[in-house]
């Protein structure tokens, strides 16, 4: 196992704790619909850093960065596919700079091209050559790990996590199962079963599943992710499913609901947990309270 999770996982054995959500974070703080979240390490630092710093405060162990969306086929869609290098080398600058002084790490944030493969939109090649482009950009920065989340489609995550492996850097590989009659398989079908024997023979470090459903549905994917395979298991689940009045979005979890699922996820064998959409420093708070 790579030495930065080694170090994490024997520390007293515990499950280790990660971040929340930072889209509704950053929501809060006058992120506009449409606007590009990841250009905000450039224009308003200072904003991203108190998400990032929110979350070391409440006890998180592993900080994401402000990156989820700084692949150039995404940043394309608001005119910065040339700013790429300079998004995630200030998105890893800003979450390094909110541990500085204590043990947190930080893992970088890389999320899908927005692109479909089964619809010809884009090809393997391109895909390498575009998650190849941000990892190395995000190792150059210093990150410590690099997750790949909610991933939709596991042949598109399989190009992503070839390109993340050749930083050398730990690659977690997270999955969102939001279909089927059980949330039990992905956007494409595949099941927790398909996915853990792909991404162990694709080589990742961990194994995970984020967004997609509320975090009660969370504990039977790590269940079945357990029994499929060897891998460490990390998930990161919403705060229960969205509730749409007008305008606003709400998410029904709070953090004592959440504490609960969580401590239901790490009995059926999570090793990090986090949360996903709508969760916040007060839910990870919570996770860790009932932790210690
Ligand atoms: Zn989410």
């Amino acid at each position: 196992m790579h030495t930065t999770l080694e170090a994490l996982l024997d520390d007293g054995h515990q499950p280790v704790v990660l971040d929340g959500a930072w889209g509704t974070q950053l929501q809060a703080l006058g992120l506009e619909p449409g606007e590009s979240p990841d250009l905000w390490n450039l224009n308003h630092p200072e904003k991203v850093k108190h998400v990032a710093r929110s979350y070391v405060e409440a006890g998180s162990q592993i900080i994401l960065t402000n990156t989820f969306g700084a692949n150039r086929l995404m940043l394309e869609k608001h005119g910065l596919a040339d700013r790429c290098e300079a998004i995630n080398h200030a998105g890893v600058e800003i979450s390094r700079c909110a541990v500085a002084g204590t043990a947190a790490k930080v893992f970088a944030s890389v999320g899908p091209s927005g692109k479909l493969l089964l619809m010809k939109q884009t090809t393997p090649e391109e895909l390498a050559d575009v998650f190849g482009q941000q990892c190395a950009a995000i190792a150059a920065a210093g990150a410590e790990g690099i997750v790949l989340e909610t991933f939709c489609d596991l042949q598109e995550i399989l190009c992503a996590v070839t390109a993340a492996k050749q930083t050398g850097l730990p690659v977690v590989g997270s999955l969102v199962f939001d279909s089927g009659k059980k949330k039990d398989r992905t956007m494409m079908g595949n099941t927790p079963e398909q996915v853990a024997e792909a991404l162990t023979a694709a080589g990742v470090d961990v194994i995970g599943s984020n967004c997609g459903q509320g975090i009660d549905g969370f504990a039977e994917i790590a269940r079945r992710y357990r029994a499929a395979c060897e891998l460490p298991i990390w998930i990161k689940g919403n705060a229960g499913l969205p509730v749409m009045d007008g305008d606003s979005v709400t998410y029904p979890f709070g953090p004592q609901e959440f504490g609960d699922c969580v401590q239901a996820i790490i009995a059926a064998g999570a090793n990090f947990v986090g949360g996903c959409c709508g969760t916040s420093p007060a839910h990870i708070a919570e996770v860790v309270r009932r932790l210690r």
